[in-house]
């Protein structure tokens, strides 16, 4: 019988005799089923580039590895990196770097060609990450993400839901967002202490909303949202917004982004 996912994944440990570092986020993904969700979801051709970032066992890169052209795992720990090459050792498509996320340009690894980002997120930095992604000089075309079902809610919120806020609006505000799938703890070894959720990214070729001064606009945006509940006129006084045709007596959860890009550029 061909061993699973889990059994391979929990075999690799115990023979290098490691166990996950929970503190970097480690959970290996051990469910095959939505191992082939993401990569429905990333329509991989063997033209395609990937940044895998924190590849782990080397699992799922090897996967990965199979579908495209030429694959780059980014992984911070170092031990886990050692066990990946050998893993994937009859690969020749894969560049290993050895490198935190947080500390590297995306363009340094891509050299300016495009390329997709596909990644089970080390959940503690997810958020950081994903800014880093949306925010990049040379955006990928399309990023799947694995991360915390919480989070996938809250970037895919729409106005009027109670999930919608600052972080959705930032999001959005790059990319077009689509919550794939929710995935269950038991997907993982070790089982993560939250439920998660399959995202998928695609950045906006050209901004999608007319801001002038983006960091006006993304500084009202916090400063409405920081009482969710109230009218955004208190809050939103001290930017000294008059004729922007948005009403201010309205609360922020009710407002688009389009609608808070008109009043960060008023008109
Ligand atoms: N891709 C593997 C592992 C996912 S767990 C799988 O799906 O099974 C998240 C991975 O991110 C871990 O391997 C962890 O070591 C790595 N990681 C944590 N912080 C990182 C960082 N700052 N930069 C790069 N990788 C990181």
């Amino acid at each position: 019988m061909t061993p699973t996912l889990a059994q391979i994944t929990k075999e690799l440990l115990k023979s290098y005799n490691r166990f996950p570092r929970k503190r970097l986020g480690q959970h290996f993904l051990v469910d095959p089923g939505v191992l082939k969700r993401i990569i429905n979801a990333a329509q991989l051709t063997k033209d395609d580039l990937v940044i895998e970032i924190g590849s782990g066992l080397g699992v799922v890169t090897s996967e990965l590895a199979k579908h495209v052209y030429h694959l780059i795992a980014i992984e911070v720990d170092n031990e886990l990196l050692q066990i990946s090459k050998d893993v994937l050792s009859s690969f020749s498509n894969i560049t290993f770097v050895p490198k935190d996320i947080l500390k590297v340009t995306l363009s340094e690894l891509s050299l300016g060609r495009p390329y997709k980002v596909i990644s089970n997120l080390p959940y503690y930095i997810s958020a950081p990450i994903i800014e880093k992604i949306l925010t990049a000089a040379d955006k990928p075309e399309l990023a799947v993400l694995m991360l915390q079902k919480e989070v996938a809610e809250r970037m895919a919120a729409s106005p009027g839901s109670k999930k919608y806020g600052s972080f959705s609006i930032f999001v959005q505000y790059y990319a077009e967002v689509a919550l794939n799938s929710l995935v269950s703890k038991s997907s993982f070894h070790p089982w993560p202490e939250v439920g998660s959720a399959v995202v998928v990214l695609r950045p906006h070729k050209t901004p999608k909303y007319k801001v002038k001064d983006e960091k006006l606009f993304f500084d009202i945006v916090h400063a409405a949202f920081q009482q969710r509940r109230k009218k955004i006129r208190n809050p939103l006084a001290k930017f000294k917004l008059e004729d922007c045709g948005i009403d201010l007596n309205k609360r922020p959860e009710e407002l688009s982004i389009a609608d808070f890009a008109q009043l960060a550029s008023g008109d």
